[in-house]
């Protein structure tokens, strides 16, 4: 049966294989004993190869070893998971903050707290793999509003709701798509109905806003009753996820949260990495002023050349190719030019929607940046993208 299936999906052109890479987050990589000029990681500012952050790492390991030993409620709440929780609630303008292992176990572990079989929930057509398994989770009724489509979302919540709780999912930054939510007038749809808004802002966290504090930020909204979920993998280097929200909530979470409850908690060294990851980010505003420039040289040269992109406003730079073969050619293409870039394709986007990623972090060179146009142009030419 797996077989069969496997053979299925590669007839469709859907058939996903690891690849192996030798060396660590960086422009360059070593992928299958190779070198080439990478454009697919999350690491937005750089951090994870910080020596600060790796000697944070080191130092953690030094004092307090390498696993936690149990779950937070048992033995395992060591000071550096503490200490980065308040950390991120400042940094988030909330009053508190809770940690878990992941992003995904973050969503899956928090939905199902906020909604139970007799809530609503409301979440964006393109919402993360992990917010809708927190809603499976959750066992409440979901509702899926349109991309973006805040007139939907109005005409939804209008229906006549008899359910005892309503929450309203969306990302700050799309993970596949690079544009961002309307979040000034979701929230105010939130507050008019008495809703709870949880906003995934993994991909905001240290990229949006004139501080890096995110999607809510950028938009100047009132942050204490918006639930703001983050990861500490993406720009922050680490690894782990995050919620940020008030204090009653968090104690809750602490209650209630079976992803947060029923596992080891994460290394104390990772914690104390990620803390050190998030001074960085305040006091370095010249790594996201980097990441920015990079993102506008590069949009600009794609646009340019007349690549389709999406309606992008964040350094997830997808060029839509719709077709997962073409997806796949183009990408094996751009690998031969040295360039790795991969194609994103169903599950992952919706059917129809094939796109090759290209994320953009501070550490390119403008050198780099140019030979990845002129390779995306060649390869682009060759198989009559453009
Ligand atoms: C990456 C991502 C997650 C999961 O975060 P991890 O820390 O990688 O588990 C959740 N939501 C969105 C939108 C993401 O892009």
């Amino acid at each position: 049966m797996f077989k069969e299936n496997l053979q299925t999906l590669a007839r469709q052109h859907l058939l996903r294989e690891l690849s192996l890479i030798n060396s660590p987050s960086a422009p360059v990589i070593s992928v299958e004993g190779r070198e080439v000029l990478q454009f697919a990681s999350n690491d937005y500012l750089g951090l994870t190869n910080h020596p600060q952050v790796k000697d944070a790492a080191m130092k953690a390991i030094e004092k307090f070893g390498v696993g936690s030993g149990a779950s937070r409620l048992i033995s395992g709440n060591i000071t550096p998971h503490y200490a980065l929780e308040a950390e991120l609630a400042k940094f988030k303008d909330t009053e508190a903050a809770l940690t878990f292992s992941s992003g995904y176990t973050t969503n899956i572990g928090v939905i199902p707290s906020l909604a139970t079989t007799d809530s609503l929930i409301f979440a964006d057509r393109l919402c993360h793999a992990s917010l809708i398994d927190g809603c499976r989770l959750s066992r409440a009724t979901l509702r899926v509003f349109h991309h973006n489509d805040v007139n939907h979302l109005k005409r939804l919540l209008a229906k006549p709701r008899s359910r005892t709780s309503t929450l309203i999912l969306t990302e700050g930054v799309f993970s596949m798509d690079g544009d961002v939510a309307p979040l000034p007038e979701i929230a105010a749809l939130a507050k008019e109905c008495g809703a709870t808004l949880l906003i995934d802002d993994a991909h905001g966290t240290g990229v949006m806003g004139a501080n890096g504090r995110g999607t809510v930020e950028h938009f100047g909204l009132d942050s204490p009753h918006i639930l703001q979920m983050g990861t500490l993998s993406k720009a922050l280097g680490a690894s782990g996820g995050f919620i940020a929200g008030p204090k009653d909530f968090v104690a809750y979470l602490i209650n209630t949260s079976r992803s947060f409850i029923y596992t080891t908690a994460p290394p104390p060294a990772i914690a104390a990495a990620a803390s050190v990851a998030l001074a960085i980010l305040q006091q370095e505003p010249q790594r996201r002023i980097k990441l920015w420039r990079n993102r506008e040289f590069l949009h600009n040269g794609l646009v340019a050349m007349g690549f389709q992109l999406t309606d992008t406003q964040s350094p997830i730079l997808p060029i839509m190719v719709n077709d997962p073969e073409l997806g796949i050619q183009m990408s094996r293409h751009l690998r031969a030019e040295g360039v790795w870039i991969p194609a994103v394709r169903p599950p992952t986007v919706p059917k129809g929607t094939s796109r090759l990623r290209i994320t953009v972090t501070a550490d390119h060179s403008l050198e780099q940046l140019e030979i990845a146009l002129r390779a995306l142009r060649k390869v682009g030419t060759a198989l009559k993208v453009l």
